[in-house]
């Protein structure tokens, strides 16, 4: 970094100099500047617009309508604070272009007065609602300042993010009074091929569109170019990271001794898909390697993640150690208790359950057998990352449903093994995309099902308005009738728990009372709420054929398979997110017959959008996608592993494309060039540590 310049302007700005020492900025404004991220020159050439206004995206003054949610350029003709009854004080100035007037009113704020003048030319966001005539209730505003006049025509408008305190004029204004300086100070430091791969337009060219497009295709290409750098950098460090910490992780070097796991692909009563056969590869590859395995294995529901998790416990236990498998729920990890009880009885193994509820004396012996050394497979819930829970020879931890845990459990698991290092599998059903998942989990291998076991058909899916429930009701008895079975389910959303319950209750008793759709059925209510082993008694009674119905809420969302149910209804289909419906679409589908989801009720326009995905496709990766998309990353990057990245202008999920060739990118160039220190990635890399201090821990940065 170089020192501050001793006089406060002057030829010899850098991108390093402090903002302060601008012209134009100063103390007070540099401390605004501050709040947004921008300390050095070098940040406010970054600080890139949110988006952009420009003649089409601007609507005609005369034409706008009661309703409209819309953007407008005007000349202010007059101006006013109008007191209220209430004391709310609002500022209001009407607003003509070429082709009408609109008066613009701002409630609560009429310091605007200060800063707005007649004949300012205005760039303004809003909705037009009726109020003595139309008028348009501000949300954001542009100030362009006296005399922009043709604005509209032409010219595209940057509107960036500000603060309080710095009106977006002042901030444009700086920004453009610099522009060409701090544009003259930037040099490309991507090598002429990388530019090529990425498609994407040169350092300078990139921010001098930006900042003063042309044309809103122009800003986006200039745009890209800077998310792509950025996603660029970010898989720079994540995958150098994750190279450093593989070297850094010593594990168990298993020997592949083909012994239990040969036994049991003998056994096993199907063949593996060429996908299960895949990443039980790359897992027994990753064990048998001298470094610890932190492996994520993503695969659609009923992709068949289970018992490739399962040949990787075996791998441990021929070579002397536990494995454990740790599932959300204790139904869930019952359930896989019961699976394994099956698939291992021919080699003469039986799992060990792990959960809260045993009774303390089951409980103290369970706990005794998992502290020798005895290997063994160990199924359980949280209860195995308690304090007091101790592992003899725990050689591998493998989590189910790894979403729903938070990043502490996830992680404890793993803490709980020799020396603290058993290898780590973590198996997801909410799958993302791959180069977003090595952005998110940067210290993660990935391997992939992205194939169904054969002889699966898909669900059918429909959505029903109320006015079909007893259409619907009348389907779902039909299915009964034939001896198949159904699910029911209800939201159940923590804030909303106690209201929701009691809907779900309702609906079961209006549909079990004398006369309901069901009275001559076997139904029973299953929620979160009722203790452990009557929820048990509820799950186990369904699977084996002694109830018909279950109304449950999401309970049952994760891992429960009992084939044959051949109905799920979703209720209140609008609550759920996409992934979520997907999980609970496949509790169904996993017998022979055909199967159908059934979301039920009346959504809002917005809802019944959302949810046409859903109904229209049957790949979770896809789903998950869409999710992603709608949701944003905030959950994903909330629960990654620390040293998560932050984004100042990529979108990981809505630039998959860009993620994808940065990801691709970066592999190339760290495979022939791991510390970045050839001539053509110098400059590379001294941009990546002044963006990321990272950088400095993880490239020897001379
Ligand atoms: P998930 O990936 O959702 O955890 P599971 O592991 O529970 O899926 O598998 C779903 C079902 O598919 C199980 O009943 C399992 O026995 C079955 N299954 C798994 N692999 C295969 C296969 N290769 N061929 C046929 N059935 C399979
Ligand atoms: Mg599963």
């Amino acid at each position: 970094m170089t020192a501050a310049p001793s006089r406060r302007s002057g030829p010899r700005v850098t991108l390093d100099t402090p903002v302060m020492y601008l012209k134009g900025v100063g103390e007070r404004r540099a401390t605004l500047l501050h709040r947004l991220g921008i300390v050095t020159a070098g940040d406010l050439l970054y600080h890139v617009p949110l988006r952009y206004e420009d003649a089409t995206t601007v609507a005609p003054i005369g034409r706008l309508r009661i309703g409209d949610d819309a953007t407008v350029i005007g000349t202010v003709i007059s101006k006013g604070v109008l007191p209220t009854r209430r004391g709310l004080r609002i500022f209001q100035v009407v607003l003509q272009d070429a082709s009408g007037m609109i008066e613009v009113s701002w409630p609560g704020q009429p310091h605007l007065d200060r800063t707005i003048d007649t004949a300012d030319v205005l760039l303004v966001s809003g909705s037009v609602r009726f109020f003595q005539g139309r008028q348009l209730v501000a949300r954001e505003h542009v100030n362009l300042g006296a005399g922009a006049a043709g604005t509209a025509e032409g010219r595209v408008l940057a509107v960036y993010s500000t603060t309080e305190g710095l009106p977006m004029r002042v901030l444009r204004s700086l920004i453009d009074r610099h522009l060409d300086v701090l544009l003259s100070l930037v040099v490309e430091y991507l090598p002429p091929d990388l530019l090529a791969q990425g498609g994407v337009v040169p350092l300078p060219d990139a921010l001098q569109r930006v900042h003063r497009p042309t044309s809103v295709v122009e800003a986006a290409r200039g745009r890209d170019r800077l998310a792509f750098e950025e996603l660029l950098f970010v898989q720079l460090l994540q995958r150098r990271a994750h190279a450093l910490a593989r070297l850094a992780r010593p594990g168990v070097a298993y020997e592949n001794r083909r012994d239990l796991t040969r036994a049991f692909h003998t056994t096993l009563p199907y063949r593996l898909t060429a996908a299960q056969v895949r990443a039980a590869r790359e897992i027994f590859t990753d064990m048998c390697s001298p470094r610890r395995m932190h492996r994520l294995l993503q695969g659609d529901v009923g992709s068949g993640k289970t018992v490739v998790a399962l040949f990787a416990a075996l791998l441990a236990m021929e070579n002397g150690y536990q494995a454990a498998l740790m599932a959300p729920t204790e139904l869930l990890a019952e359930q896989h208790a019961h699976t394994f009880r099956g698939l291992l009885q021919p080699l003469g193994l039986e799992p060990l359950l792990v959960t809260g509820s045993l009774p303390a004396a089951e409980r103290r012996a369970a706990a005794r057998r998992m502290a020798d050394r005895t290997p063994r497979l160990i199924v359980g819930t949280h209860a195995l990352v308690q304090e007091d829970t101790r592992f003899g020879r725990l050689g591998l931890a493998i989590v189910d449903e790894q979403h729903r845990f938070g990043v502490e459990h996830r992680l404890a698991l793993g803490a709980k093994g020799v020396g603290g290092a058993p290898d780590v599998l973590l198996l997801s059903a909410t799958p993302i995309p791959r180069s977003l998942a090595l952005t998110a989990y940067g210290d993660l291998d990935v391997s992939e099902l992205d194939e169904r076991p054969p002889g699966r058909q898909p669900v059918t899916t429909v959505r029903r308005p109320e006015s079909a429930r007893a259409r619907v009701l009348a389907f779902v008895r039909e299915q009964l009738v034939r001896g198949h079975q159904a699910y029911i389910v209800y939201p159940v959303i923590e804030d909303s728990e106690k209201i929701d319950l009691k809907s779900a209750t309702a609906a079961f008793e209006a549909v079990t009372a004398p006369g309901g759709a069901l009275a001559d059925r076997r139904v029973a209510l299953l929620h979160g709420r009722l203790p452990s082993d009557e929820r048990d008694t509820i799950m186990r009674a369904f699977r084996d054929g002694a109830l018909d119905v279950l109304v449950a809420t999401t309970v049952i969302e994760v891992g429960i398979d009992v084939p044959n149910a051949t109905v799920m209804l979703i209720e209140h289909p609008e609550r759920f997110g996409l992934s979520q419906l997907h999980q609970l679409r496949g509790r169904v589908g996993r017998g022979a017959e055909t199967a159908f989801c059934i979301l039920l009720g009346d959504v809002s326009p917005d809802a019944a959008e959302r949810l046409r995905i859903f109904v229209e496709t049957d790949d979770g990766f896809a789903i998950a996608r869409a999710d992603l998309r709608l949701r944003g990353m905030g959950d994903l990057f909330g629960h990654a592993q620390s040293g998560a990245p932050t984004f100042r202008i990529a979108d990981p999920i809505r630039d998959e494309a860009l993620n994808e060739r940065a990801r691709v990118a970066a592999d190339a160039i760290l495979a022939t060039d791991p510390e970045l220190v050839s001539a053509p990635h110098r400059a590379l890399r001294r941009a990546l540590a002044a963006r990321f201090a990272r950088a400095l821990e993880l490239f020897r940065v001379g």
